[in-house]
């Protein structure tokens, strides 16, 4: 009798050890769970009081109370049983997390350049938008579209055509900081986003970009060295003269005046630089 009752003490302890770590589990899985993380608090409480109660009975009941060598090994396999199983639904919720990650990063990215696609580089000027907004600082944008580019694609191909605009992400990438945002408006047109960057600024950035893509070679054919120019187009939020609360469309708005300057650019005589001013169109109001 002794012996047995030793034994089954002995199953309780570890019944005990195996539930602690599950609940431990169920508390170190919180914070990698996204959405699902208030699942996670209320496992760890409902382990806690399963954990709680076998206490309770273990400390409040006689000795002769406690039940039968089957029972004990049962409550130990299944403890463990369950710590494992916690232990499992745990990678689960991590591997979900980390493919959640990468489908939006996905979701956000221009196959063929790498860059942002549209999407996502409207999801980055909104952030940029209301950061500007809060910190009281501009905020620009900048609309580039390849000059020509059809005579590009006609001339050598649009395989080459395609080399032609993942370079230029390269370049532009190389032209910009690494808090600016470059993605995929359409297609040979591209929007860089330029947070806390005056006129002047943004002004001087667009031109030192025109250069950068003017001198380089974008792609080879025909062991002949292929070259493009671009046209931009400036548009600058300044939270000081313009409040954004007022306003329902501002993004579309403020696309729409790099566009209009992209445009005046082209009439211009393309590879040039132009700031939107209210004579190119008026602020819309969608
Ligand atoms: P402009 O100077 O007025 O901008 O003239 P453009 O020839 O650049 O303008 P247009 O809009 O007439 O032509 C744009 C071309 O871009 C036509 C289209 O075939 C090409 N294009 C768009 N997306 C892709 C792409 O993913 N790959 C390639 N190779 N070409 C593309
Ligand atoms: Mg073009
Ligand atoms: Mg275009």
């Amino acid at each position: 009798m002794a012996s047995n009752l030793s034994y089954e003490i002995y199953c309780y302890a570890i019944a005990l050890f195996a539930q602690s770590i599950s609940i431990a589990i169920a508390i170190s899985a919180y914070k990698n769970s996204g959405r699902f993380r208030y699942s996670w608090i209320v496992m760890s409480t409902v382990l806690g009081a399963m954990l709680l109660r076998r206490v309770v009975t273990l400390t409040s009941h006689t000795q002769t109370e406690i039940s039968s060598p089957l029972e004990a090994s049962l409550t130990v396999a299944i403890s463990i049983g369950m710590a494992i199983a916690m232990y499992g639904l745990k990678n689960i919720f991590i591997d979900l997390e980390k493919q959640k990650t990468v489908l939006e990063g996905l979701t956000q990215t221009d196959p063929l350049t790498g860059a942002l696609n549209r999407a996502g580089i409207m999801s980055h000027l909104e952030q940029e938008f209301q950061r500007a907004h809060r910190n009281l600082q501009p905020v620009a944008v900048l609309m580039i579209d390849i000059d020509h580019f059809k005579f590009v694609n006609d001339q050598y191909g649009h395989l080459v055509g395609d080399v032609v605009l993942q370079n230029l992400i390269s370049n532009l990438q190389r032209s910009v900081r690494e808090i600016d945002s470059i993605g995929r408006f359409g297609g040979e047109e591209f929007l860089v986003i330029l947070p806390d960057t005056s006129t002047e600024q943004a002004s001087v950035t667009a031109e030192r970009i025109r250069k950068a893509v003017e001198q380089s070679t974008c792609a080879y054919a025909d062991e002949k060295e292929v070259k493009i120019t671009i046209s931009i187009g400036i548009a600058v939020y300044n939270p000081h003269e313009f409040d954004l609360q007022k306003s329902q469309n501002r993004l579309q708005e403020y696309i729409r005046q790099s566009d209009l300057a992209m445009y005046k650019a082209k009439n211009s005589g393309r590879n040039c630089v132009v700031l939107w001013t209210p004579e190119l169109g008026p602020i819309q109001t969608l």
